[in-house]
């Protein structure tokens, strides 16, 4: 299984980490052959090289596009060691051992705008051909396609006596295999788009098998998109059971839901919605704002921070507590980072998975819904508004953090979704209530405003006749989301029933005007983004 490396052919577009392993191979007493460019690179460096040329018999022609593409060269390559000794060694064929070759920057003149004639001209012809020649012959050849893995396979070479084993070869097989794959994949979806009739190809890797699915009937896997520079099967979890497939979508809906809030945010999540949600200066109140949001539906919850948690802040889940009631269960707790006496707490509870990742991080470009062989596919929903456009007569401003915050939480929930933000006392924002994944509006009003009504009792501490006025006082400063127009009226009439002043939501509906006119009778803030957040 232990092959001699012997001969190596290189030919290298990225010439990163040439030198050194040209020195290696060159004391590891291997013959270097090598195209043009790559020649030089090595020469300069020192290096014994024989010229492509004089194995192939052929000059280099046609500007490069004839460099190693011959008889000779994949011959060399391709032949069964085995099998076709005699006929090699008949048609005076030496056996090359390894390919160290990456191919033609197509990608990279692809993000630099190059036109067509400079597209084409950067399509590598030979380059695949030897990978896919060495690559067949995995079982003598090693086919390097990647300098990041130069260090592994000399460190193979030293440890194996000069030779590689079978394994790393078959490892090394698949990856050039994969290279190429993906390479002509970039190709035939650029050509694609000149035509303009854009194909989308995704290749996924690195599975992970989860317990299960959605449910425990069906089966689940996490997929990494291949060669994404990031990418949320990056997370680090440092603790805890095994996360399954509802808990990556529900981290997932919190990261998203933290990540554009402002100084400490807090998410809290079940079903993908966040039943909890604030912002503010303290971590540790911030987090209990949150939990106020819907203190029942946040025991089993996925929660997210966008800053390193403090102990102060994890101590809010009692984990400790003498009365196990008092505990808080959680599902996931995610951050930025931990403080280490704050990790050393959650630790205590062994099933609770921690994990390390940043809400900073997650760039979405792409958002996709897979429908019986077919792919719903679109760009993610990244902005926020278009512009704020208050239509009612009454104009009472609403600051801009809480608009973003409200905002923010609002196209996070599932339609239709409705939620109540409002300022704090102290500064800190917080999601009062919010009612989501109703067919109508209406619902979904009703059950923001019950959710805001029943927090608001929660914290009430007066005098049980005061209550009322205080639940309208309340509701007076906050702000009511819409994540879609509101197509009738109604909604209108309801939330001001329950002391709401003032409403955001998009616009665009034929009764627009009537909406308007009845945030007029009712002497209501009314604003429009002009920008719907639908999530299904
Ligand atoms: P160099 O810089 O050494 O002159 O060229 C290295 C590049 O040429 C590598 O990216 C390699 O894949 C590519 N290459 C090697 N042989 C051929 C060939 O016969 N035709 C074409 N078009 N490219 C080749």
């Amino acid at each position: 299984h232990f092959t001699p490396v012997k001969r190596v052919l290189i030919s290298v577009s990225d010439k990163t980490g040439l030198p050194e392993l040209g020195k290696y191979l060159q004391k590891a007493g291997c013959e270097i052959i090598s195209t043009g460019g790559t020649h030089r690179v090595l020469k300069e460096a020192g290096i014994p090289v024989t010229d492509i040329q004089s194995v192939t018999g052929n000059p280099e022609a046609f500007g490069g596009r004839m460099k190693t593409i011959s008889f000779q060269i994949e011959s060399a390559l391709l032949f069964d060691r085995e099998k076709d000794r005699d006929e090699a060694e008949a048609l005076g064929i030496l056996p090359i051992d390894m390919v160290v070759c990456n191919l033609y920057p197509f990608g990279s003149v692809k993000k630099e705008g190059a036109d067509l004639p400079r597209l084409i001209e950067n399509i590598d012809i030979g380059g695949p051909t030897m990978i896919r020649a060495a690559a067949k012959n995995y079982r003598w050849v090693t086919t390097v396609v990647d300098p990041a893995d130069y260090r592994m396979v000399m460190e193979n070479m030293t440890a194996h006596g000069g030779h590689t084993d079978l394994e790393t070869r078959f490892t090394l097989m698949r990856k050039a295999f994969n290279h190429t794959a993906d390479y002509d994949s970039l190709i035939a979806t650029t050509m694609d788009e000149q035509a303009g009739e854009p194909t989308l190809r995704f290749a996924f890797d690195q599975p992970q098998v989860l317990r299960y699915g959605e449910n425990s009937h069906q089966k689940g896997t996490l997929y990494r998109l291949r060669n994404a520079p990031d990418s949320l099967c990056d997370m680090e979890v440092l603790h805890g059971k095994a996360i399954s497939y509802n808990n990556m979508f529900d981290l997932y809906g919190a990261l998203e839901a933290v990540r554009d809030l402002k100084n400490n945010g807090c998410a809290i999540i079940k079903h993908a919605n966040p039943c909890g949600l604030s912002e503010g200066k303290n971590q540790r109140k911030v987090f209990e704002k949150a939990w106020a949001g819907d203190p029942v539906s946040a025991f089993g919850s996925v929660i997210a921070f966008n800053t390193p948690v403090t102990l102060e802040t994890a101590q809010f889940l009692e984990l400790d507590a003498k009365d196990k009631s008092q505990r808080k269960f959680v599902e996931i707790v995610s951050a930025p980072g931990f403080e280490p006496s704050a990790l050393d707490y959650l630790k205590q509870h062994k099933n609770l998975r921690i994990v390390v990742f940043d809400p900073a991080r997650l760039q979405p470009a792409h958002d996709m819904k897979f429908i019986y062989n077919a792919l719903l596919y679109q760009d993610a929903d990244r902005e926020l508004l278009d512009k704020v456009e208050y239509v009612s007569h009454k104009k009472d401003p609403v600051d801009e953090d809480l608009m973003r915050f409200g905002l923010t939480a609002v196209r996070q929930l599932k339609s239709n979704a409705i939620c109540v933000a409002r300022t704090c006392k102290d500064g800190d924002i917080q999601l009062l209530g919010m009612g989501c994944g109703q067919p109508n509006r209406v619902n979904a009003t009703q059950l923001t405003l019950a959710r805001c009504r029943e927090n608001l009792k929660n914290e009430y501490t007066g005098d049980p006749d005061g209550l009322e006025e205080y639940i309208r006082q309340e509701m007076g400063k906050a702000v009511l989301f819409s994540d879609a127009f509101f197509p009738f009226p109604d909604n209108v009439e309801l939330s001001h029933a329950d002391g709401i002043r003032t409403i955001v939501q998009p616009g665009g509906s034929i009764r627009d005007k009537a909406v308007i006119e009845k945030a007029d009778d009712l002497e209501m803030t009314l604003i429009f983004t002009g920008m719907r957040h639908f999530k299904h």
